[in-house]
């Protein structure tokens, strides 16, 4: 394999001289990292749950705090050594709750299906009936699928969105909680692009006497930022991952209320986990001081109006956009109008170096694409360069062989000019 990475972005995301010694002992597994920092700077990153963390988070998360054991919460431990990381435990708890207006925060889930499992073994009992977005929709694994804990424990009613708009029908969502008296409700997705009404799940929720959970995995970092509503003041309890356009270490964590904050720890620990990772906790700490900054909510606002000229975009070339546009970072688009389902316009963007998901659809049984502008943000592109990707990704779309290889050398081009990682 050929290794064109900058030498400045191997000692930004591998710390120089421990990279060496791993290039010494385990060649073989120092080729896979550097052939992976070279695919993330040469294609585009537009999977919607991506983005990339900082030389300080990833310092943080390649640090001797990975060699500490931490069963419990800080200053109450069953491992002893502890008052270091308890103080890395507490500024994360500190900052989160700051960042996020909770009254409390449980920085250890390991991830976002770990907070979501944690807030179920915390207010609910197996069999339960739950009400979630349907996953057709854009509801997540963990709001009922039968492959998943959540599907097999709880009694999982689905609610969709309205056949015409697109958008979450909130008659619907009050019928069914009427019929079927859940005992909490789910709002968030994983492909939904728009704001979920978290006023009105708070109204219906206490009209069935339901929890609320809002999973707001996907947007917290747009909450951080201000270019999101909160639903910290209506829900229960929210659940969140830190590495989607929060930024932050790979992992999850949960805010609530001060009545339910110690049901919500000991749901966490010991009930579904472990001993917490202290090198990501600390690395989740440097990433909500990052979100609090204010070129973090310039950045949240930013990866909101590139999403906007991009969902614009695929639109004027013919995407059935979903909503017809979006609010957020994601945008959810059926490529049907251009003759191929979302699997083949994976393939051949993925061929032509633009990396996204497919999605399913709110309707038939075909599949969309589903991507967003979290990453390429970070790495500083703006409105003319989703004009940019517009073009080029339509171009990939409806061609193949020579034309693709073009669209690749122009990816490698565009991207080049943004390194996620530069001295
Ligand atoms: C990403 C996501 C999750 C799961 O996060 P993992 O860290 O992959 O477990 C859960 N719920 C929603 C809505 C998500 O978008």
């Amino acid at each position: 394999m050929s290794v064109t990475a900058a030498p400045d972005a191997v000692r930004m995301t591998h710390h120089g001289a421990d990279f060496d010694a791993l290039r010494r002992q385990d060649p073989q597994i120092a080729e896979v990292l550097l052939g992976e920092l070279e695919r993330q700077s040469d294609s585009l990153q537009l999977i919607a749950a991506e983005n990339f963390t900082s030389p300080a988070v990833l310092a943080a998360l390649g640090s001797p705090l990975a060699n500490k054991y931490a069963e419990g919460y800080p200053g109450a431990r069953h491992h002893g050594g502890c008052e270091l990381v308890d103080t890395a435990e507490r500024i994360a708890v500190e900052r989160a709750t700051a960042l996020f207006g909770a009254e409390h925060a449980n920085v250890q889930p390991h991830s976002g299906s770990s907070a979501v499992l944690a807030a179920y073994a915390a207010l609910l009992k197996p069999g339960d009936s739950v009400l979630a977005m349907g996953l057709p929709y854009g509801g997540h694994l963990t709001h009922g699928s039968p492959a998943n804990f959540s599907g097999r424990w709880f009694d999982f009613v689905g609610y969709g969105v309205d056949a015409e708009s697109g958008l979450i029908d909130y008659d619907q969502v009050r019928t069914l909680a009427r019929t079927h008296r859940p005992k909490a409700i789910v709002c968030g997705s994983i492909s939904y692009p728009r704001h979920p009404d978290y006023a009105a799940f708070r109204v219906i929720a206490d009209e069935v006497g339901a929890y609320l959970i809002a999973d707001a995995a996907h947007p917290m970092g747009l909450i951080a930022g201000g270019a999101a509503p909160s639903p910290v003041p209506y829900a229960d309890v929210v659940c969140a991952t830190t590495h989607k356009v929060l930024r932050g270490p790979r992992g999850g964590m949960i805010l609530c209320g001060s009545e339910l904050a110690e049901r919500i720890d000991r749901a966490v620990f010991p009930f579904t986990q472990g001993g917490a990772q202290m090198h990501t906790i600390a690395a989740k700490a440097v990433a909500f001081g990052e979100a609090s900054t204010p070129a973090f909510t310039a950045y949240a606002h930013q990866v909101v109006a590139n999403a906007r000229v991009l969902a614009d975009g695929l639109e004027a070339e013919g995407f059935a956009v979903l909503t017809g546009g979006t609010d957020t970072h994601l945008i959810s688009a059926d490529p049907a109008p251009l003759g191929v389902d979302g699997r083949k316009a994976r393939g051949r963007l993925a061929a032509a170096g633009m990396v996204l998901d497919t999605c399913a659809l709110p309707y038939g049984d075909g599949r969309g694409i589903r991507l967003g502008t979290a990453a390429v943000t970070t790495q500083g592109m703006r409105e003319t360069e989703m004009e940019r990707i517009t073009a080029l990704f339509t171009a990939a779309m409806r061609e193949e062989g020579e034309e693709t290889r073009k669209v690749r050398t122009e990816v490698r081009e565009l991207a080049g000019r943004f390194p996620p990682y530069q001295g």
